[in-house]
């Protein structure tokens, strides 16, 4: 594996991967790797001859106040488990590369924005989406490698390629669980023993949110507060429960369709979130 974190080297290496023809797989991180993000790079491997990973903690996508600073790193680690799971070139630049100068245009997100964590983290989505602006077009990818965990940030992602006419595949990937079914997370080395423990609580509501769900309720408003009952249980502090249509992020009166039930909790140093997508239609023909 190549690690590198000079941009014009990155230019020069994915457009020769592109000249010999070879397809690029792109998974973008922030970093502190765990199995979710190694499954991606596992797919992405699978389906593409190049496996293009970032690590680059975005500060554009934190906002005052937020985590930016305390955000779990650890570059030596990752880059070993990254090679491990069949990354070819490990892209890690500054922040003051990817931010050069004043910046004179920024990607502005205007819609799948105002519900869930969009409503809570102002200009988290325009961070994020301008930051993978630069990187699809520096790295011009055939697919992109985005984990159903950050539900909200694929259907983000998914409204940036169509519009802007870019020439890549979204692939979304299921979210990858610990044993006791909470999300793995970067941040969830951010929770305390007591914490940690209470944490899948916030799985098992969202499973029981879906099982009543499949048991026929199709009031959205009974689901979250079946939902918001079970995790007020733990001292986490419900910062949303919310159900939508997935992709869309749009509000559903009487449940059917795609849907998305979504949850996000602040504990004491970290902020979970999780969610469960549902196909009502799909559930019904079987
Ligand atoms: P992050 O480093 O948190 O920005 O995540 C980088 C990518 O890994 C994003 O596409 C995430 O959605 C994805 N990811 C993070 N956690 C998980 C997980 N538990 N399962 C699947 N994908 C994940």
């Amino acid at each position: 594996m190549k690690q590198i974190t000079d941009i014009l080297q990155l230019k020069e290496l994915t457009s020769q991967y592109r000249s010999e023809g070879r397809s690029i797989g792109f998974v973008p991180t922030m970093g502190f790797l765990h199995e979710g993000h190694l499954t991606l790079v596992e797919k992405a491997r699978q389906e593409n001859d190049i496996v293009v990973m970032s690590i680059f903690v975005n500060p554009a996508q934190f906002g005052p106040g937020e985590d930016y600073e305390a955000y779990p790193r650890d570059l030596n680690r990752d880059a070993k488990l990254a090679e491990q799971a069949g990354a070819d070139l490990l892209f890690t630049p500054s922040a003051t590369d990817m931010y050069k100068g004043a910046q004179n245009v920024a990607v502005h997100v205007k819609r799948r924005t105002d519900v869930l964590c969009g409503r809570s983290r102002t200009g988290h989505f325009d961070g994020v989406a301008t930051v993978l602006t630069k990187f699809f077009n520096l790295i011009k990818p055939n697919r992109a490698y985005f984990g159903l965990k950050d539900a909200q940030q694929a259907a983000v992602v998914d409204g940036l390629i169509e519009d802007f006419f870019m020439d890549i595949e979204l692939v979304a990937v299921d979210t990858v669980r610990e044993e006791d079914g909470l999300a793995k997370s970067s941040r969830n080395v951010n929770l305390s023993a007591a914490e940690r423990k209470e944490a899948p609580m916030i799985y098992k509501a969202l499973q029981k949110g879906a099982e009543l769900i499949r048991d026929g309720e199709r009031n959205p408003e009974e689901v979250v507060k079946a939902v918001t009952g079970i995790i007020e249980n733990t001292s986490g502090v419900i910062d949303y429960v919310e159900l939508y249509a997935y992709p869309e992020l749009t509000p559903i009166e009487t449940l059917n369709g795609k849907i998305i039930l979504a949850c996000a909790v602040q504990f004491s140093k970290a902020r979970l979130i999780d969610n469960i997508i549902i196909d009502i239609d799909e559930w019904e023909r079987s």
